[in-house]
């Protein structure tokens, strides 16, 4: 899954980047999905032992176009998650008080405390994404966002947080279809809102400002994954399997065990 991993040695071409792709998985969906169930599992595990642990920080960063499948990634990666000790940071268009300070006060009020997994569903790529292509700020000013993300991300690597993000590409067909299932269906209709259209009318420019996002802001401290996302099981097997790998490396412990746990468990069983 490591293929995913952008390196800024190599930069990518968002418009090579096959976003029908399924790996060495092709023609085994049924096997994917079993596989996907035990990374479910063994998810819960980790994020159970980080948050015994109380030490290190996980931050997941999702980004997309709409119907890009933000929200069904969160919802199959954390199925069997414990809810303690997880929470969903969304960001959307900002508030007053939110655009009277700089871009990035939201988003540290958000970043993992310790023991902490959170999941950013958008983040402060939206401030070098759809505020570029809607220019609502300066290209001088948006320019100097990625350096200053850089540091920011590094900041909080330093600090104990383990950072991954996610890209999950899905070609402009596929957008259309799943906006056509939208329209289709009464009960998912509320996802859908006339306004996305005219960002569909920007897709290649938003292609752009992701392209030079990946390429710029992909570092060691925090990687991005560009996943293939038109087959929402083979998305869900990557990112899962990267959340895995990762959490799996750091080596997260249990608390040391009680030395006394013998004399509570005797006052238990002692108790008048
Ligand atoms: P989602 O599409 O993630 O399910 P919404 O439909 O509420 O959620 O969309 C949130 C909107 O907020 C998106 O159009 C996104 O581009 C916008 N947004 C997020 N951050 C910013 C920002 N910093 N500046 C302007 N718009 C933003």
């Amino acid at each position: 899954m490591r293929q995913y991993q952008i390196d800024p040695e190599k930069p990518v071409k968002l418009k090579k980047l096959d976003a029908d792709a399924v790996g060495d998985w092709e023609g085994k969906k049924k096997a994917a999905q079993k596989q996907f169930k035990k990374l479910q599992k063994e998810l819960a595990d980790l994020q159970e032992i980080l948050y015994a642990e109380q030490k290190r920080k996980v931050l997941i960063v999702l980004q997309a176009m709409d119907t890009g499948g933000k929200d069904g990634t969160i919802r199959s990666l954390l199925e069997k998650v414990n809810p303690q000790g997880v929470r969903i940071a969304n960001f959307k268009v900002p508030s007053e008080m939110e655009l009277a300070h700089d871009y990035l006060w939201r988003v540290h009020a958000a970043i993992p405390a310790k023991g902490e997994m959170v999941i950013f569903n958008r983040s402060q790529y939206e401030d070098v994404l759809v505020v570029r292509v809607h220019e609502l700020v300066t290209k001088e000013v948006w320019k100097k966002r990625f350096d200053q993300i850089n540091a920011f991300e590094k900041m909080l690597a330093e600090e104990g947080t383990t950072i991954l993000k996610f890209y999950l590409h899905i070609s402009k067909d596929e957008q259309k279809q799943r906006f056509l299932e939208r329209l289709a269906d009464p009960k998912k209709q509320w996802k859908f809102n006339p306004a996305d259209l005219e960002e569909r009318k920007l897709w290649d420019a938003y292609m752009d400002a992701y392209q030079d996002v990946l390429n710029k802001t992909s570092t060691a401290w925090a990687p991005w994954y560009a996943i293939p996302a038109n087959h929402n099981w083979y998305r869900n097997l990557c990112v899962a399997s990267i959340i895995v790998e990762t959490l799996g490396s750091l080596q997260l412990k249990y608390p040391s065990p009680l030395q006394n746990s013998n004399q509570y468990i005797d006052f238990l069983n002692h108790e008048e």
